[in-house]
């Protein structure tokens, strides 16, 4: 979501005549957006400050330049603006994610001198209604935000109090958005929001709120879209029609991002996830009963207040039943704030990594695992960057994994879906041949994702 944050906030200075660079040193304004969702994003910023500092300083000394502007925003500026101005006064601007869409307004007051401009409003203006309708191209894989806070209140979550309360974005502007993406080269579509599959968007004719499986079906019409993802979806909000899209929608991708947070019953219920270890793996399978290969991934914290043993092996039993082809984990960090941040059964920083250790060996095993059984298989894959070598060029299969493979001009194959026959699984990605540069009989199969001859 900050990826796709930050590409608004360049769309909306676009419209003033500013473009991205990739040198900090020529940058006349900096922004440092920030995530708040655990303690080391946050303590970063203050690091990240710091240098940025040093070296504006340094570029005034030397070419009696104006200093950049510096501009700090997300979720940290959310939650912790007057104490960012405080420790580090010679930040300009900072906007939370609500209120982006008046970074140009703050930027000019910057520089007519203002100082210490603090803009970290929930204003009743949705910021989508506000940001221009023409931007960057983000290429072939794009990003669409489509709902954002959260209602939840997890006992270890800030994101309630830094995005606010839920929020949906009416269909038409989603789809009016995501046709201009597919006009500007996106083959793929991931629906991004924080609780996304709470979705539940006014309808474009009136008549009851369309929930997230009715829109990706919506989506999947569109012409040019290939591919539908979305994240971060709750194991709560999983509906049948969204479970039942899974089976019915060839675009919606094979893989799903799912967090559990954890395997044990009584640590979910401390954490106010509202279901139990049974119930996640009873989702899985209707899940992989409606798509069977469905890829899942994970979030996992380990080391929640009140956490034993027992609930951790809960947890690793958890992961062996289901199995992931990847996975996200995290020690439990304290937020402020939040209930479990004032709960005195904390658990010791020792004890947090030696399971998160135990955890991730766990993982990586069976991400290592479903890896290798691709190797031997065609694979549909997405082209969206170039390699670092030469004749390199990268994309991604259906199930999220990277893959790498050469060709005599990557440039003519981006944005292309292509068979790629794996040749090498590696921990976080694979190797690969174009299917069609190896077979000449190649143009007799067809590409089991968009049904076109290979060719
Ligand atoms: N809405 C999603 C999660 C969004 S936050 C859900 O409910 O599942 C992304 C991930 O950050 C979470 O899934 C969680 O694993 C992790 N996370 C959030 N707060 C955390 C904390 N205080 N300490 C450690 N990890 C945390
Ligand atoms: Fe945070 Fe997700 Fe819980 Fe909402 S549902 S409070 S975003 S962990």
């Amino acid at each position: 979501m900050n990826v796709y944050d930050a590409g608004r906030m360049a769309d909306v200075m676009a419209v003033h005549g500013y473009a991205q660079t990739d040198c900090a040193d020529e940058a006349e304004i900096t922004v440092l957006n920030t995530c708040h969702i655990r303690e080391k994003a946050s303590e970063k910023l203050f690091s990240d400050l710091g240098r940025l500092r040093r070296s504006s300083r340094r570029r005034a000394r030397n070419e009696g330049e104006n200093a950049p502007i510096v501009v700090v925003a997300g979720c940290v500026a959310q939650a912790e603006g007057a104490e960012i101005m405080r420790r580090a006064p010679w930040v300009d601007i900072v906007v939370g994610p609500q209120t982006y869409h008046r970074l140009p307004e703050l930027v000019r007051r910057a520089r007519t001198g203002e100082r210490g401009l603090l803009d970290i409003e929930f204003p009743l203006e949705s910021k989508f209604d506000r940001l221009p309708e023409e931007g960057a191209s983000q290429g072939p894989a794009a990003f669409l935000t489509i709902q954002e806070g959260c209602d939840k209140f997890c006992s270890f979550c800030v994101v309630p109090y830094t995005r606010g309360g839920e929020h949906s974005r009416p269909v038409a502007a989603v789809v009016a958005e995501a046709g201009r993406l597919i006009e500007w080269g996106a083959r793929e579509i991931t629906l991004l929001g924080q609780n996304v599959n709470a979705y539940h968007g006014e309808a474009p004719r009136g008549g009851a709120e369309w929930g997230l499986g009715r829109l990706i079906r919506a989506l999947a019409d569109l012409p040019g879209l290939a591919r539908i993802r979305y994240t971060t979806s709750h194991p709560r909000d999983m509906d049948e029609d969204l479970i039942a899209a899974h089976g019915e929608v060839p675009a919606l991708m094979p893989y799903l991002h799912l967090p559990v947070q954890s395997g044990s019953d009584r640590v979910l219920a401390a954490m106010g996830r509202r279901h139990t270890a049974g119930e996640y793996v009873d989702l899985v399978g209707r899940l992989r009963a409606a798509r069977p290969g469905l890829a899942l991934s994970s979030d996992f914290i380990v080391g929640h207040p009140g956490e034993e043993e027992a609930d951790f092996e809960a947890t690793m039993a958890l992961v062996r039943t289901v199995g992931f082809a990847q996975a996200y984990s995290f020690k439990y960090s304290p937020r402020p704030g939040t209930p479990a941040s004032a709960a005195g059964n904390q658990i010791g920083e020792a004890v947090k990594a030696d399971r998160l250790a135990r955890l991730q060996d766990l993982l990586n095993a069976q991400q290592r695992e479903f890896n290798r059984r691709t190797v031997g298989r065609t694979v549909p894959v997405l082209f969206d960057r170039r390699g670092r070598r030469p004749h390199q060029l990268a994309g991604r299969t259906p199930a999220m994994q990277a893959v790498h493979t050469t060709c005599e001009d990557p440039e003519s194959l981006m944005g292309e879906i292509r068979d790629v026959i794996v040749t090498e699984a590696h921990a976080n990605s694979l190797a690969g041949e174009l299917a069609d540069a190896r077979s000449p009989f190649a143009g007799a199969s067809r590409n089991p994702e968009t049904g076109r001859a290979i060719a």
